[in-house]
């Protein structure tokens, strides 16, 4: 075995991935130990179980959150972001957010520091898996959410401060707006270089996964310069950057009879609540949806229920310089220790991860093992409770038995 390398990133974005690739992790707090051991388990079983040992990930801890302010009194070193940089790829297990007690998230942090822009998260459904829906297999979406702006930008005033009050006098002087004195005040900015970036990066993946229809899930009706101007933006850069691939539904309707044409992505937009029934009711007309920050947290979280709840949802926060694979799920502190949770969460994002880099073999072994286990009825609590004549089993024991299944 070749000494540990670093994996780096070329001007057009490709990765060179050394066969002993360095990748920092971190583990989280509340659940995120529990599930990240679980996670590796998984992981250096699939990459020996398809390498035979020619390939291994050299894993470097890197100390965030309860375990960062424990050990450098800081709860997100600026090393730790350092080396996430140089590293170009991580993994994270979730970190605790205390709420509204001024401390800004550290994960909205992560990604906004490391200008992760898109936020992905798959939503497929895995054979046997229990869902609500009668149709679950129907379900195959990617929900590409703006990471970096929108109300999550962090530009907030607790009601009856010195800054509240300076901005409603603002507003209610200049801008003739009608805001009651003792308000709370957060801003939504969003731009159109950042919506246009995630809007395209969102095609991209379309193009190169062979899905048909991008749709721009946006509030515009009602936020007209925000939500509205995303859609906008969203319809200008198909156009720009991938008009001879893309049509839009007008187009669809008035020159293809409605018939979507060879190779052709179809650009469309919905209402962001009525996506919300429309992906309930008729989950296969949607590919690919690409929002801002707020809708995308919701819909991921919506989508995830359909498909097993969010202890089967992956994800991963993709900018231009590197990458984090993250589970979709918070730190669930009532289970924290326990050795009990659903680990495939962050499982599924370390098979993102593999695809990521490259490692499709391994990606490939983790995911059929997941679905040979679930089907095996050998499943943690929150699937145990769905499924008749299941084996409880612990976080660990789950990891465990899908190593066993390779
Ligand atoms: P949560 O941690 O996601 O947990 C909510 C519920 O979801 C749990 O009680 C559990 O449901 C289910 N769940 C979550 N993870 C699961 C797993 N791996 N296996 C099985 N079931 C799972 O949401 P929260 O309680 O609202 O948030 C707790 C903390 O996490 C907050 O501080 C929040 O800010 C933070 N957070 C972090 C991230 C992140 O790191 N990216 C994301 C979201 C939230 P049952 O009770 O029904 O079993």
């Amino acid at each position: 075995m070749k000494t540990p390398g670093i994996i780096t990133k070329n001007s057009d974005g490709s990765l060179n991935v050394p066969d002993n690739a360095t990748i920092p992790f971190i583990e989280g707090d509340g659940i995120g130990p529990d599930i990240w051991r679980a996670t590796r388990t998984v992981i250096d079983g699939a990459i020996a179980a398809a390498y035979k040992g020619s390939k291994k990930i050299n894993w470097l801890e890197l100390y965030v959150g309860k375990k960062g302010y424990e050990k450098t009194g800081k709860w997100l070193p600026e090393e730790a972001l350092d080396t996430i940089k140089k590293h170009v790829v991580a993994i994270k297990g979730p970190l605790t957010t205390p709420i509204g007690k001024g401390i800004r998230s550290l994960n909205v942090t992560i990604r906004q520091k490391l200008d992760l822009f898109a936020c992905i998260r798959p939503v497929k459904y895995i054979d046997s898996v229990p869902s609500p829906m009668k149709h679950p297999e129907k379900i195959n979406m990617v929900v590409f959410r703006e990471n970096t702006e929108d109300v999550y930008a962090g530009i907030e005033w607790e009601s009856q401060s010195d800054e509240a009050h300076a901005v409603i006098r603002f507003l209610t002087d200049k801008m003739n707006a009608t805001i009651a004195e003792n308000s709370g005040i957060g801003i939504k900015p969003m731009s159109a270089e950042n919506s246009k970036r995630l809007v395209a990066k969102a095609i991209s993946h379309a193009i190169d996964n062979g899905y048909t229809s991008v749709t721009l899930m946006h509030k515009g009706n009602i936020m007209k310069f925000t939500e509205g101007a995303f859609n906008k933006w969203g319809y200008e850069v198909a156009k720009e950057k991938f008009g001879d691939v893309t049509i839009t539904e007008d187009e669809l309707y008035k020159s293809y009879d409605g018939k979507l044409p060879e190779g052709k992505i179809l650009i469309k937009d919905r209402i962001a609540d009525m996506l919300f029934q429309q992906v309930l009711l008729r989950p296969e007309e949607f590919d690919v949806i690409a929002t801002p920050n707020l809708n995308g947290d919701y819909i991921s979280d919506a989508l995830a229920a359909q498909v097993g709840g969010l202890g089967m949802a992956p994800g991963a926060n993709i900018g231009e310089e590197c990458a984090v694979f993250e589970a979709t799920h918070g730190t669930a502190p009532k289970y924290a220790n326990l050795d009990k949770v659903n680990p495939s969460s962050l499982i599924l994002s370390g098979a993102m991860m593999l695809d990521y880099i490259g490692w499709k073999e391994a990606a490939d072994i983790i995911r059929t093992s997941l679905q040979a286990t679930v089907k095996a009825k050998t499943v943690t609590y929150d699937l145990a409770r769905q499924i008749d004549g299941a084996s409880k089993i612990s976080c660990s024991a789950f990891g465990d038995a899908m190593v066993a299944k390779m």
